[in-house]
């Protein structure tokens, strides 16, 4: 009887054990999913400030090239200067020249505002691909740690439900079968202890008669209340 009483409270034991880290692993996909989730958002980020620096980058190699075909329509206009007949035709390319001269002065401010706005623009990226780096190491050892936990749940229920299957056969028939349909009732706990007359299953009081029989280990015993086979565990000795 004392033998079956420590077989029960180490099978329930094992069962908490067994639904404790059978839960923790659910809960690893949800936690993986929300790492590659951050991680695909810092991706986005990381993307979006290279393409804008390409933006730049492009446009100011639009604005250069804009400026060279200015340069060579003065250059053109210079020779024609050499080749005109009359003054009228002088004066006309030499206004020419005057507004393209403006028109590329005007581009040469704006590459010099790009270049600037490139430069700005290098130093945050530089900033951020650094940080990119760091943070794309600790996704790749957070997912490592996810997939080790994952694994080594698995190890543990593996060894528990071994545990268990041989506990459930040095374990009397009936009951188990009252120990099962407890645990189905009752939550997932059948086996509980009682500690000054309290039962640790419902927190109700036991009566003193049945307090004094769980203490001498009279049979397996009940709580009246929520039915629960119920073991003597003196606290003030055990955590
Ligand atoms: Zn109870």
């Amino acid at each position: 009887m004392k033998e079956q009483l420590s077989f029960l409270i180490a099978l329930q034991k094992l069962d908490l054990e067994i639904s404790k880290v059978s839960l923790k692993k659910k809960e690893l996909p949800v936690k993986r999913a929300k790492l590659d989730e951050d991680f695909e958002k810092l991706k986005a980020d990381i993307e979006e400030v290279r393409k804008r620096y390409e933006a730049l980058q492009r446009s100011r190699k639009e604005k250069e090239d804009r400026l060279k075909r200015g340069q060579e329509a003065i250059t053109k206009a210079k020779d024609r200067l050499l080749e005109v007949k009359t003054n009228k035709e002088y004066q006309a390319v030499l206004k020419e020249i005057e507004i393209i001269e403006a028109k590329n002065s005007e581009i040469e401010d704006e590459v010099i505002k790009a270049l600037e706005d490139i430069d700005q623009l290098k130093i945050t990226l530089d900033k951020e691909e650094k940080e990119f780096d760091i943070r794309c190491r600790q996704y790749e050892r957070d997912k490592n740690n996810l997939e080790e936990e994952a694994a080594s749940k698995e190890a543990a229920l593996l060894s528990y439900q071994q545990r268990v299957f041989e506990l459930k056969k040095q374990i009397d028939g009936e009951l188990l079968k009252r120990y099962e349909t407890i645990k189905r009732i009752r939550n997932g706990l059948a086996v509980v202890s009682v500690w000054k007359e309290v039962c640790q299953g419902c927190h109700m009081n036991i009566p003193p008669q049945l307090y004094n029989d769980v203490q001498k280990l009279e049979g397996l015993l009940s709580c009246p209340n929520c039915n629960r086979i119920i073991y003597w565990q003196n606290q003030n000795n055990n955590a």
